[in-house]
């Protein structure tokens, strides 16, 4: 399933994005990984099918100039862009009338308008070509909301609501955006969650296991290829059937 252009993942380094980058890249993409850290991309480039045609960018995505300066980068080492899959993402839980307004605003900036940034620096090179790909990570969180989350919950809704708008602004130009929005994963993210937590969470997914990070790629592998080229707008959800 060899695929012209390159797609740009973000938060690459670990987690689901490191697990993307890899079963992106041996789906036949190069990948060009975005992160905050150079060294800690590197790694995760070696683990790459073919790493020689994937490159590292270091930026933090909510910083505006350093994501426009990734994205002129990439535009200057590869020929076209193919995809973006917007995936960096942090949680700073605490219940509503304990949340600092720097906890709310942190999550926001990450996760919300680090989506932006970086949409919006790649949707005109898109726009160009008259064709790509904007997968963006949300949550089912952002579609239940949760106790402890609202900073978190607004933030992947309101991915849902841009991927929304996005879709209908480039659609026309050929450029598709939908969301996969996940269930409970085993990451870094989710590790520190108290035991008691884990094992309710279990109780609700009928598939009766938990998400590994592999268990997300097929989506969003289906999202970038051409089987989803009149798929536009939509969430994709990926937990085990907890949220039905
Ligand atoms: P991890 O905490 O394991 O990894 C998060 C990744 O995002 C890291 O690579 C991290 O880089 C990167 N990141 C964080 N902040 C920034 C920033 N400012 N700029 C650039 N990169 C940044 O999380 P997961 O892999 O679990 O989550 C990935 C995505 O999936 C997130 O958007 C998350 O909300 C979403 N998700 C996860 C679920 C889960 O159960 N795990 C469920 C639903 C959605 P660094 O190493 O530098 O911190």
């Amino acid at each position: 399933m060899a695929a012209e252009g390159v797609v740009i993942v973000t938060g690459a380094n670990r987690g689901i994005g490191r697990a993307l980058a890899r079963d992106l890249a041996a789906a036949g993409w190069p990948i060009a990984l975005v992160g905050r850290s150079l060294e800690k991309l590197e790694e995760a480039r070696q683990d790459l099918a073919d790493e020689t045609s994937s490159r590292c960018y270091a930026a933090d995505v909510a910083d505006w100039e350093q994501v426009q300066g990734v994205v002129e980068a990439i535009q200057g080492d590869y020929a076209s862009i193919h995809g973006l899959v917007n995936n960096a993402g942090i949680t700073k839980d605490g219940l509503l009338v304990r949340m600092s307004p720097e906890n709310w605003k942190a999550v926001l900036d990450v996760n919300l308008t680090g989506t932006f940034f970086l949409t919006r620096s790649v949707a005109p090179i898109m726009m160009r070509q008259r064709s790509g790909r904007i997968v963006n990570i949300s949550s089912v969180v952002g579609l239940t909301g949760n106790a402890g989350q609202a900073n978190y919950a607004a933030s992947k809704a309101g991915i849902v609501a841009m991927t929304k708008s996005v879709a209908r602004e480039l659609g026309g130009r050929g450029v598709t955006c939908n969301c996969v929005a996940p269930g409970f994963i085993e990451t870094d993210m989710t590790a520190e969650l108290p035991e008691k937590v884990r094992a309710d969470m279990l109780q609700r997914i009928p598939l009766k296991r938990l998400g590994q990070v592999e268990d997300l790629s097929g989506a969003v592998r289906f999202l970038l290829s051409q089987d989803a080229a009149w798929i536009t707008g939509q969430t994709l959800v990926v937990d085990g059937g907890m949220v039905m």
